[in-house]
């Protein structure tokens, strides 16, 4: 499958390619670098890149779009993040009012020795696509600099925007990607909003979606979508038993009787991203550590494999 999503993704390789270049080449005149995260997937919507190159770099994680993630699991998230030197967590929203002030104070307790006229803070602020990253820069610069909206933009010049005297906020140009080596990310980026859904069947998309929300969000799902009962295991496949029952509940029905699958996801995704299932979280530090290892056993399998040629 794996093999399947690379090839149906398309990630503007030119672009990819002139964002790390970019980075690579800001970094020795950077204080600071600022990564905007989704916070329903803090670990799927991370570009791999960064954590490569950062070194000890001094790193302020954003958990954006808190609005939407459940609260104990972002903080279960920043407890992840915290303990590893340089890196310090922000929860933050689009509805907050005082998000500049808070990032600026941050940005000033992290780079103490600097921000005044002479010493000028250098922060670059990078995130995939649809992350808020536009949004929060706006919000940041006081009135509308970058382009938001729902599809994927990319930023054509490196933009320097002066927050106040002494921080220098630094814009990329070029597209990170993010973490599709793993491959359930590729199904919570899709289930998010974070990746073109065309990357994947919807009806699958659907699938991943309930087959989680089943485990660790029965009680939302069941209310939302008035549902009775969650089958159990001795249902052949309970995902498919729970995406049919949904399907029938809101009349996605197609000819013959049959549940419309891509309909029921449809509305599904479009109420988990607007929030109407409630506050929820696609992934847990736990899964991710799990997933890391498998990748890592794919990628030694891989290695074996070349070795044999
Ligand atoms: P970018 O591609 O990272 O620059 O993302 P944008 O700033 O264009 O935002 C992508 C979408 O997410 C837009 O529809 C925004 O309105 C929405 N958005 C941004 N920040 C938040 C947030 O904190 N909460 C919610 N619910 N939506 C947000």
């Amino acid at each position: 499958m794996q093999n399947n999503l690379n090839q149906k993704i398309q990630w503007f390789p030119g672009h990819m390619h002139k964002a790390q270049k970019e980075v690579r080449a800001l970094l020795p005149q950077i204080d600071l670098i600022i990564e905007v995260l989704d916070a329903r997937i803090p670990f799927s919507s991370e570009n791999p890149m960064i954590a490569d190159i950062r070194g000890d770099k001094p790193t302020l994680k954003i958990f954006n779009k808190s609005d939407l993630a459940d609260p104990e699991l972002t903080e279960a998230w920043q407890q992840y993040f915290q303990p590893q030197p340089h890196i310090q967590t922000l929860v933050l929203n689009s509805q907050q009012g005082d998000r500049r002030q808070q990032v600026l104070s941050k940005i000033k307790q992290m780079v103490p020795h600097k921000g005044d006229a002479t010493k000028v803070i250098h922060a670059v602020i990078l995130g995939i696509p649809n992350v808020g990253k536009s949004t929060l820069i706006n919000a940041l610069a006081g009135r509308p600099i970058a382009k938001t909206g729902n599809e994927p933009a990319v930023t054509k010049m490196q933009q320097r925007i002066k927050l106040e005297d002494g921080i220098l906020l630094i814009d990329t140009p070029g597209m990170l990607w993010p973490n599709i080596e793993n491959a359930p990310s590729g199904y919570r980026l899709a289930a998010t909003g974070g990746m073109k859904e065309t990357a994947f069947e919807l009806a699958d998309i659907g699938y991943f979606t309930v087959e989680y929300l089943m485990q660790a969000y029965p009680e939302q799902l069941k209310a939302r979508f008035q549902l009775d009962t969650l089958p159990d295991e001795h249902d052949l496949d309970p995902p498919l038993a729970v995406l049919e029952e949904m399907g029938r509940q809101r009349g996605c029905l197609a000819k013959g009787g049959m549940v419309d699958l891509d309909k029921i996801s449809r509305i599904l995704l479009n109420e988990l991203r607007s929030g109407q299932l409630g506050r929820i979280t696609l992934e847990t530090p736990e899964m991710m550590q799990a997933e890391l290892i498998e990748v890592e056993k794919q990628r030694q399998l891989k290695a074996q494999k070349e070795a044999e040629k």
